[in-house]
């Protein structure tokens, strides 16, 4: 079975699944996520099935891109957050649950439950170093 057919958010871009929606046009569909971390948490996704960036058709990711800064002024005027994540994941070892590309718009309130899954602490400069030049080597000219 093509991974779509069983892809939850192609069935609600299909219409064949409810969800809320915010927003819609050629390349991105926008709707609330069913188990808000925060009021106003909602998915930038986009209308074609693509598992995570690395298959995303060119051009998509500015698409939505240019909705979540749209939707992200709406989120503000509408709910007043004292700020707002745009969390985005890639794989099972990076929180992905749902294979299909979002971004989550996330509204945030001072003193509100949500955490950064790390604890920052200064990183070795060396390493830091050696891993930069690793993907510099990998970047285009
Ligand atoms: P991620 O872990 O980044 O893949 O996030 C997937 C998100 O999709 C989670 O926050 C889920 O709550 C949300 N989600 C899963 N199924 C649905 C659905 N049917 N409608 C809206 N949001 C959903
Ligand atoms: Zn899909």
């Amino acid at each position: 079975m093509p991974d779509e057919l069983d892809c939850i958010f192609c069935q609600i871009v299909g219409g064949q699944a409810p969800a809320t929606f915010l927003y819609e046009d050629e390349k991105v569909v926008v709707f609330m996520d069913v188990n808000p971390a925060t009021d106003g948490h909602c998915l930038v996704v986009s209308r074609e099935h693509a598992p995570t960036i690395f298959e995303l058709p060119e051009g998509t990711l500015e698409s939505v891109a240019g909705v979540s800064k749209k939707v992200a002024h709406a989120l503000r005027e509408a709910l007043t957050p004292d700020g707002l994540n745009l969390i985005q994941a890639n794989g099972p070892a990076a929180f992905q649950t749902v294979d299909h590309f979002h971004v989550h718009l996330v509204p945030r309130w001072a003193g509100d439950p949500i955490k950064l899954p790390w604890i920052p602490s200064p990183g070795d400069p060396d390493r830091i170093a050696e891993v930069a030049q690793k993907v510099r080597d990998q970047l285009p000219d």
